[in-house]
Order: structure tokens, then sequence, then C-alpha cells
């Protein structure tokens, strides 16, 4: 079976760069050790089970922690043996990119609001 990838944003603690981090779908609830190519500030990819929180939920990697918290629903997460031996490296998003993503968001905001406010037309005029 093809696995597909899936891609997350992230961002360094240390030097706030915005990255994207390419994960295979199957792999999505493992937590990932994830390092910064732009300073090798660590971060790590995780995902809470029991509230469905995903993302960098702890910030504490750079002590190396055997298992980390969530701090939504304060489960605590072993982590495994090999986490720190296995680092991803995220891609730096280039400025433009960004931008670009920002001006999609945009016009998917204004297409969402359009077809509200036309639901709604078509709602007033039944009573
Ligand atoms: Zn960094
Ligand atoms: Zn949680």
């Amino acid at each position: 079976m093809h696995s597909k990838d899936v891609e997350l944003s992230v961002w360094c603690p240390q030097c706030k760069t915005d990255g994207l981090l390419t994960i295979p779908e199957a792999m999505l609830d493992e937590p990932h050790y994830v390092l910064c190519p732009a300073c090798g500030g660590e971060t790590a990819q995780v995902w809470c089970a029991t509230c469905g929180m995903g993302g960098q939920l702890f910030d504490n990697v750079a002590e190396r922690p055997d298992a980390w918290r969530c701090g939504e629903c304060k489960s605590e997460y072993p982590l495994p043996a090999d986490f720190y031996d296995k680092p991803v490296e995220f891609v730096v998003l280039p400025a433009s990119d960004l931008i670009n993503k920002l001006g999609k968001t945009l016009i998917i905001a204004i297409s969402a609001i359009v077809i509200l406010s036309m639901i709604f037309s078509s709602l007033a005029s039944f009573f």
C-alpha cells in the first residue's frame, strides 16, 4: 500500500524559523524528534491521543526528557528509547511561500463569508 506524506507546519523555539515537516501519514501519531536546519534547535512533534491535540506540545526537548506531558489534559506519554537517535529536519519555509499560503487562506476566508451570507439570506427569505 502506498503511504501518503503529510506536511505539518512547525517552528523553531530557538531561532523562531517557520518550517514544514514531512511525515508519512502512517507515522503521524508517533512522536518525532525535530531539528531546526537553520540553528540546530531541538523541538518535538507529538500527538496526544487523549485530547486529540497535535503539535509541538512540550518545550523542554533540549533537556532530553524520556517522557512528555500534554499541557492540555496532563496525560503523560513515554518517549521511545531511540527517540533522540532519529531526528527529522524540517524544511525552512521561504517567505514567499508563506505569503502565498496567507493569500490562499484569505481567499478561502472570503469565499466562506460569501457562501455563509448566501445561506443566511436564503434562510431569511423562508421566514
Ligand atoms: Zn532554529
Ligand atoms: Zn492532551
